[in-house]
């Protein structure tokens, strides 16, 4: 049977496992003329995976997605081993979002034995906010970078997808491809929500129901704290405080709360330009992180 007479885009999603397939499938793609786009995940899917996906299929000819759970981006006291994980849905999820292929390598293939190299992006912008020694640490950040190069050199997409809700990711992506010049086109989607506004994530599965309830305490700080800027609040410390007492009631100590400048991740005394309103912070076991962008209050 020939893919035209498959029934239903749910069948339609090509499941690569190495990267000659991968390879192979894209140099055919790329000979008869199609633009690729590449959504790189770690799977899980929720919407804030899925927009990515449907703004992909919306914009590219060819629509590659990416799921594998990228062992160096992890610490070792992190939860790599439990990292939820339903390979079955995934792939259902995204024959139904119209993707050409998923590619779903195993650990050998993208760190085959002897496997040596590391991308980094230095300086500020990896070892601030998730990136301090304190927190995950330059590292995580590393692991990030080095698959991406991978998944860039190995897909060639024309335009790459990533999320707000990773915004400190978002901006060392963008950082790596300036300074290697991959010739790829970042875009960065919008923060998808629950409808109470807690930002989705894969790692929401591990909230209990009294720690799903706290959790909305971070984007209910970050919201408040908007709305004081909103109303001309431009200290950083007073823009702080607005979150932190939100998070202090819900007996949430963040790991971090920050105002930083975009897209160099400085600190920022006084939102006067749009400024990143960054927090990470455990509730029960779980590591979650969310963040806003503030614009400054409109001058009458
Ligand atoms: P992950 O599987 O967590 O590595 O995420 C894969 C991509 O989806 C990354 O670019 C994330 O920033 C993005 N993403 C994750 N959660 C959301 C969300 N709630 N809204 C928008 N994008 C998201």
């Amino acid at each position: 049977m020939s893919d035209v007479d498959l029934v239903g885009p749910a069948n339609a999603v090509k499941v690569l496992r190495s990267v000659r397939e991968l390879r192979a499938a894209l140099r055919s793609e790329r000979a008869a003329g199609r633009g690729v786009g590449l959504v790189p995940t770690m799977g899980f899917f929720h919407d804030g995976h899925l927009s990515l996906m449907r703004r992909a299929r919306a914009e590219c000819d060819v629509v590659v997605v990416s799921l594998f759970v990228n062992p160096t981006q992890f610490a070792p006291s992190e939860d790599l081993a439990s990292y939820p994980r339903d390979e079955a849905r995934d792939l259902r999820l995204t024959g139904e979002q119209g993707i050409d292929y998923v590619f779903a390598p195993p650990v050998e293939e993208v760190y085959p034995a002897g496997f040596d190299t590391v991308v980094r992006v230095e300086g500020g912008l990896t070892t601030v906010l998730c990136g301090s020694p304190k927190h995950r640490g330059p590292e995580h950040f590393a692991g990030v970078t080095t698959v991406v190069t991978k998944l860039f050199n190995l897909v060639g997409p024309d335009v790459a997808y990533f999320g707000q809700k990773d915004a400190q990711q978002s901006l060392v992506i963008k950082k790596l491809v300036r300074d290697l010049d991959i010739p790829v086109r970042i875009e960065i989607c919008p923060t998808v929500r629950e409808p109470d506004g807690l930002a989705m994530s894969s790692r929401n599965a591990y909230l209990g129901a009294e720690d799903r309830f706290r959790a909305l305490a971070l984007s209910r700080g970050l919201r408040a704290a908007g709305q004081t800027v909103a109303a001309g609040t431009v200290d950083a410390e007073a823009v702080l405080a607005v979150a932190g007492h939100v998070l202090a009631a819900a007996e949430i100590e963040p790991e971090y709360l920050e105002l930083r400048s975009v897209p160099d991740l400085a600190p920022v005394e006084r939102v006067d330009a749009e400024s990143l309103l960054a927090v990470a912070a455990r509730v029960g076991r779980t590591r979650l992180i969310d963040n806003v962008v503030l614009t400054p209050p409109a001058r009458s």
